[in-house]
């Protein structure tokens, strides 16, 4: 059943057509349903386009989220919607080629300037190369879902009896958030025009993904913020954990390895990026 968007009050319909709707010459002829609990329009987004959808999903607009998971994406069966399987594998091809920039980029102590970080994987053909970071980013992909999908919706999950989150019987729209909310991932599209300092903008972007992550999961389950931090958090272990298993199998453990230089780095970036965060909410004030 659909939600208002605002209150989350359940509704029978969020518009109403009248005759003539679907013919383009007469307009839209459709009415959005008002919300007999706060009075707003229930789901405004209904009339809005994909870009403004976008943009609303970046600044991480609650509502925007409450429209594509509850009132959009869900089905009632619990399977994926089409489009979001179109949109995982687009998010998993351009996840390898930012591992890949991230990886080649890092300066490493022990490597002298010239040698490629990646040993003798950089001696492989192209394609070889090309496979195993698609291995890479498939597995790590894979754990970060399995283990939210574990926790929020596996019968075995420890968070229920510890009576921090109630199971959630559905895991596939617990991955249908996770895949919505990381299409910020999609900016690096940007770097293609311009030059970018690229593990730094990876960072960011990498912040920005988890900030998208926690609100999706927290208006999903309806749960607190640490709790979809927490369940963020075990994601990101496991990813991360993936990763370095599959990196040390083809003997690249000391690549991406957490030293301080890279903590520093991280603080750096979130700091980039929250006083980019800022100067485009002032903009966006003035504008
Ligand atoms: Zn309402």
């Amino acid at each position: 059943m659909p939600i208002c968007i605002e209150c989350r009050h359940p509704v029978k319909t969020l518009w109403t057509s009248y005759s003539g709707a679907g013919d383009k010459s007469s307009g839209h002829n459709i009415r959005l349903t008002v919300c007999r609990k706060c009075g707003r329009f229930c789901d405004k987004y209904v009339e809005h386009d994909f870009v403004v959808l976008f943009i609303d999903m970046v600044l991480i607009k609650p509502q925007v989220y409450r429209h594509l998971l509850h009132n959009t994406l869900m089905r009632d069966n619990d399977c994926f919607d089409p489009s979001i399987i179109r949109l995982g594998v687009l998010l998993l091809l351009f996840d390898v080629y930012l591992t890949w920039a991230r990886l080649e980029k890092q300066t490493l102590p022990h490597i002298a300037p010239g040698q490629s970080n990646l040993g003798e994987l950089a001696q492989q053909p192209i394609v070889y190369q090309y496979f195993f970071f698609l291995i890479l980013c498939s597995a790590s992909t894979l754990a970060f879902h399995v283990s939210i999908r574990f926790l929020t919706s596996s019968r075995f999950s420890p968070l229920a009896p510890l009576g921090i989150l109630p199971r959630y019987p559905r895991p596939n729209s617990v991955s249908t958030a996770l895949l919505v909310s990381s299409s910020t991932k999609l900016f690096p599209i940007l770097m293609i025009i311009w030059e970018y300092d690229v593990p730094a903008a990876a960072r960011s972007l990498g912040w920005a993904v988890v900030a998208n992550n926690v609100e999706a999961l927290r208006i999903l389950l309806d749960c607190k913020y640490y709790t979809a931090c927490l369940l963020a958090f075990a994601g990101a272990a496991a990813r991360w954990a993936v990763g370095r298993v599959v990196l040390a199998t083809a003997g690249l453990a000391d690549v991406d390895s957490m030293s301080d230089s890279s903590v520093t780095a991280d603080g750096k970036a979130l700091w980039a990026l929250l006083v980019y965060a800022k100067q485009w909410a002032g903009r966006l004030a003035v504008g």
